[in-house]
């Protein structure tokens, strides 16, 4: 059997957002899943939408998701160059061009805009398409190289007949047939001598020898063209699989203008790498058993393409914090302490058990961006509500907290020994002399010391954060507010 190989061919024009993601995403787990190869190609034809530092992003971010490129610019495996405007230099795009104007496949164009622009057009989905009217082809060997030697600028086309349908297979959309006289004559070889993508990606998937594509289905409609020019060249046309659309929340389509999140933006708003491949797997693609949490190496060996959905996916923020959450969970406690420590330090600069406080926070924050208001409490009592102190379940309310913590602040105030277990054994001294349920009495000190209604930890574990002095300037701040509601 053949190899399998896959290649992630981006166009380096910014940041890597989901969408990107999951194409290489997807083409990665196609190649190792069966075993076979994953190659990366720059394609930067078209020079007008190159961005500085676009292709330094793309090799990051395949480094930082894990996705291990087996061959590419940096790594030669025997069919480079692996660069479009390396390819280019090289001569390959003319020489098949050139090889489809012999056969009757394409031919020059020396249309001028002006001629252009005065064709027939028609719009489709709000883009105005214009379809190309063959003038050029009309013209006589003796014109055309008589136009060539006159140095008159042109571009080559594609050749497709007005008549007849033109067939292709998708492996998840099935048979898709068009009707050739929809077919734009689309051009090949622009006037500044560079492939377009769409003649470019066929000439490389073929010489580089692809067997399977993977990509958005925003290229569903112009495959067709391509397999006509694999047909043209008698090649045998790849593994098509076109991925579903992702949306957003409200169902629109996502894209880099609506300002949805790249990966690198991802990271910045504390999301684990990993944690965000694992999400972005999910976007279009499910196991059988309806499984959600999978390292990359779980994924290499669950993937079978057949199992990617047509149907939109939906890019929820609220299900990756979620996940993410999941892997922060599971983290070593020592890695979680040691990526959390320059966050702790800056909400909560001075003397903390830093230690202590990641490891309190470790299971409650779905994001590292979370933690500072997880512990914001700690460096400065909260201006609160006394309504905080009414829980329906503990049976407090204002006047219960008032009677609690008068009772308990000379107690508070004699104790010298302010570790967790020591205050603890104390309070549990005086639960059991009243008689009532812990949460009677440790409710309203958790809200006086913390001022939230939300801590990660019990009154006890805060009082020893906050040392004596701060525990007891809160509680009596808290006995003050009961006095004067
Ligand atoms: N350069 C194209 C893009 O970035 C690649 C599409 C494909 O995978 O064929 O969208």
């Amino acid at each position: 059997m053949q190899k399998i190989r896959t290649r992630y061919a981006p166009s380096p024009t910014g940041k890597m957002h989901v969408g990107n993601l999951r194409s290489a995403l997807y083409e990665f787990l196609v190649a190792r899943h069966a075993g076979g190869s994953f190659m990366l190609r720059i394609e930067d034809t078209d020079q007008e939408r190159f961005v500085e530092g676009a292709t330094e992003i793309i090799y990051r971010t395949l480094e930082q998701a894990g996705m291990d490129h087996d061959e590419g610019p940096d790594k030669d495996g025997g069919y480079g160059p692996y660069v479009q405007s390396e390819r280019m230099k090289t001569g390959i795009y003319m020489k098949y061009a050139k090889e489809l104007i012999e056969k009757g496949e394409a031919y020059y164009c020396f249309c001028d805009k002006e001629r252009l622009e005065t064709l027939k057009t028609e719009v489709v989905d709000g883009k105005t398409i214009t379809i190309y009217d063959k003038h050029c082809l009309g013209l006589s060997k003796e014109e055309v190289e008589a136009n060539l030697a006159a140095g008159k600028p042109f571009v080559i086309r594609q050749n497709i007949p007005n008549e007849g349908t033109t067939t292709f297979t998708d492996e998840l959309y099935g048979d898709i047939t068009v009707d050739n006289s929809e077919l734009d004559d689309m051009i090949l070889i622009k006037s500044d001598g560079y492939p377009t993508y769409n003649f470019a990606n066929v000439v490389d998937d073929h010489t580089m020898n692809i067997t399977h594509v993977v990509r958005g289905n925003e290229y569903l409609s112009s495959s067709p063209k391509y397999v006509r020019l694999y047909q043209a060249f008698g090649w045998e046309v790849p593994v098509y699989i076109h991925l579903p659309l992702i949306t957003d929340e409200n169902h629109k389509k996502l894209s880099k203008r609506s300002g949805h999140s790249s990966f690198e933006d991802l990271l910045e708003q504390g999301f684990l790498p990993e944690a965000i491949v694992n999400y972005v797997a999910l976007l279009g693609w499910s196991p059988e058993d309806n499984r959600e949490i999978f390292s990359l190496q779980e994924l290499i060996e669950a993937f079978d393409y057949h199992r990617i959905s047509k149907s939109p996916a939906v890019f929820d923020i609220v299900k990756l914090r979620w996940m993410n959450g999941e892997y922060l969970k599971a983290m070593d406690p020592d890695a979680f302490y040691e990526k959390a420590l320059p966050i702790l330090k800056e909400a909560l600069p001075g003397d903390w058990d830093y230690r202590r406080i990641a490891a309190m926070v470790q299971t409650r924050v779905e994001t590292f961006c979370d933690i500072p208001e997880q512990v914001d409490f700690l460096k400065e009592l909260p201006d609160y509500d006394i309504a905080m102190y009414t829980h329906k379940k503990m049976k407090t309310d204002a006047a219960t907290s008032l009677e609690v913590l008068t009772q308990v602040l000379p107690v508070l105030e004699a104790q010298e020994d302010y570790s967790n277990d020591g205050l603890y054994a104390t309070l549990l001294k005086v639960i059991e002399e009243k008689g009532c349920k812990n949460g009677y009495l440790m409710w309203p000190i958790r809200t006086a010391v913390s001022g939230k209604q939300t801590t990660p930890g019990g009154a006890t574990e805060l009082m020893e954060l906050l040392g004596k002095e701060e525990s007891l300037r809160r509680i009596r701040v808290g006995i003050e507010k009961l006095q004067n509601a």
